[in-house]
């Protein structure tokens, strides 16, 4: 049921929301080379992905024209694209889908901006079992607004756990987060936010399944990262229940990611599944 799509030699060299160019240098010289034999007879030249900046606000940099940046990104312009809005009623039910079984424990700090997001990398050795396979957490990460809607509905801000099973199949947990009372982890951790490119360290110990919302109730559908090369390698789990954040950390954290949300994209066929957790 689950496709694994249309998979480019670019999402071997996958890595997440690292600043502009300064990694997949490797490989993109890899396929430049191999390009440089296959483009004889093309008129413009293969265009790699070293250097390039791109940006979530508009302009020749922005989301509308990644895809044209260069040619490792041309992901972006695919059939199966996040984020998308999720329109409940036309949400079918998972009848195999299963409630995802966490083995996470906690983990040190290191928070990094990389002019993108606001991302914390996590420990190894936390993983969750989804569809009977077991995906590595990586990092998390934040974006204002959130990236996905629900019945065209932007929230405040969105929450990325980005888990890796292997170079071609990745799943994102997504959650959402609302107005409501004071973030724990925001209250510990939001005056140690870089507000521009940086890192903070601290020894001091996450609990990393404290973070999701309790009922795990979730949307599921295919598709890909939300950011540049945008390949579709992503299975998706978008939790219904959101967690809550005040309105002065929503707005400080707004204020640091400056509206780092990519527009929703064409589900261009696509089914979007819900597995419903009952309440224990
Ligand atoms: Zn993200």
């Amino acid at each position: 049921m689950k496709q694994k799509l249309k998979l480019t030699a670019f999402a071997l060299a996958i890595v997440f929301f690292v600043s502009c160019g300064d990694t997949q240098n490797k490989e993109n010289d890899k396929k430049e080379a191999i390009n440089k034999t296959e483009d004889i007879k093309q008129d413009a030249p293969k265009k790699d992905c070293n250097d390039v900046h791109w940006s979530h606000h508009k302009g020749n940099e922005g989301p509308e024209n990644w895809k044209n940046l260069c040619d490792g990104f041309s992901d972006c312009g695919g059939n199966s694209q996040s984020p998308i809005n999720i329109i409940t009623k036309n949400v079918i039910t998972g009848e195999e889908l299963q409630s995802p079984v966490f083995s996470y424990g906690e983990s040190k700090v290191d928070i990094i901006n990389n002019g993108h997001t606001v991302q914390f990398n996590v420990d190894g050795g936390n993983s969750v079992n989804l569809d009977g396979k077991d995906y590595q957490l990586l990092q998390f990460h934040y974006h204002t607004l959130s990236e996905h809607t629900v019945d065209g509905k932007y929230f405040p801000a969105e929450v990325h756990f980005v888990h890796k099973h292997s170079d071609t199949d990745f799943a994102v947990l997504a959650e959402f987060i609302v107005e409501g009372k004071e973030n724990p982890l925001f209250s510990k951790y939001l005056d140690k936010f870089p507000a521009d490119k940086g890192e903070f360290k601290s020894d001091n110990m996450i609990d990393l399944l404290s973070l999701l919302p309790e009922n795990k109730s979730y949307y599921f559908y295919t598709g890909s990262l939300t950011t540049p090369p945008c390949s579709e390698v992503v299975s998706w789990y978008v939790f219904k229940n959101p967690v809550e954040a005040s309105a002065e950390q929503i707005s400080k954290i707004s204020k640091i990611l400056d509206d780092n949300y990519r527009p929703v994209q064409d589900l261009n066929g696509r089914s979007v599944e819900f597995y419903n957790e009952r309440e224990k």
